[in-house]
């Protein structure tokens, strides 16, 4: 086997491990693609702003790539996501349904991984905000268990940034022994809400008024430009209230449902989920 530069090296050992938050078109592009054997990639259009191309997976199944407004950013005027093309965590998972960890593992010639979470439960608790398993730290100076340090890593679908700090680090116990962090996290949400909802009211006047809204300019990054509002604008506003509104759901049922559990043991789900 070829030895791999140390660049690309690291990026699949983080793949195999899952450690993968970060990884965009970019680096599947530069670094992952021309480690890998059994992949195709088609590039359609090489453009940086409309980037697209389709990859074929080993197993023959296809799909397209092309570069899309985050949910998050889309209500301040970036336009709305293409849903027959798939962005840059999307790509990734959807990589990953087809086997990218195996052959990624081939590529670097090592065996399958076996997470720590997998090997043991023990000193860890159902996050109350994001609803991970997460390690547990004795706090200072108080008697309870909370969260290490953690981030979010479901992407910004949650109304949250991936890669931030989940609010309940250091701060929150385990859901299976509060429900503080959980009804946190729903007042949180529900002025995230809000604010969503004030957005597309906002947006709405602004549509029949023929007024406009400041976008960042993308072919100079951090400019800001007036331009007119559209449907579209509204239309991912909208999108943003429903997504909110369902996590908020989520909340409101795991505050309702909440009781004292025991903490997650080796080889059984989470505690939070199991059904009695
Ligand atoms: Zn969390």
């Amino acid at each position: 086997m070829n030895e791999l530069d140390p660049k690309t090296q690291a990026m699949l050992l983080k793949i195999r491990k899952g450690a993968t938050a970060a990884i965009d078109h970019n680096k599947l592009l530069k670094v992952v693609f021309p480690a890998l054997s059994g992949w195709k990639l088609e590039m359609i259009d090489k453009n940086r702003a409309t980037l697209k191309f389709s990859i074929t997976a080993p197993n023959g199944k296809t799909q397209l790539f092309k570069r899309q407004p985050s949910s998050w950013s889309a209500g301040s005027g970036v336009p709305a996501r293409d849903k027959t093309a798939m962005g840059d965590w999307e790509t990734f998972r959807w990589m990953k349904d087809q086997g990218l960890v195996a052959d990624v593992n081939a590529a670097l010639g090592m065996e399958e991984h076996v997470p720590a979470s997998r090997r043991s439960k023990d000193g860890t608790g159902t996050c109350p905000v994001c609803f991970r398993n997460i390690k547990l730290v004795e706090r200072i100076h108080s008697a309870g268990l909370v969260m290490v340090n953690h981030g979010y890593t479901q992407g910004p679908n949650h109304g949250y940034h991936k890669g931030d700090d989940c609010a309940a680090s250091r701060r929150f116990r385990p859901y299976e022994l509060s429900s503080e962090g959980t009804e946190w996290a729903a007042e949180a949400m529900k002025g995230t809400v809000e604010n969503l909802k004030d957005r597309v009211s906002t947006l709405k006047d602004l549509l029949a008024k023929g007024g406009t809204i400041n976008v960042y300019d993308k072919r100079a990054p951090n400019q800001i430009r007036a331009r007119k509002v559209e449907e579209y604008d509204v239309r991912a506003a909208e999108q943003d209230v429903k997504v909110a509104q369902d996590q908020l759901n989520f909340y409101i049922k795991m505050v309702a449902d909440w009781k004292l559990r025991d903490l997650p043991k080796e080889n059984e789900p989470f505690a939070a989920f199991v059904k009695d």
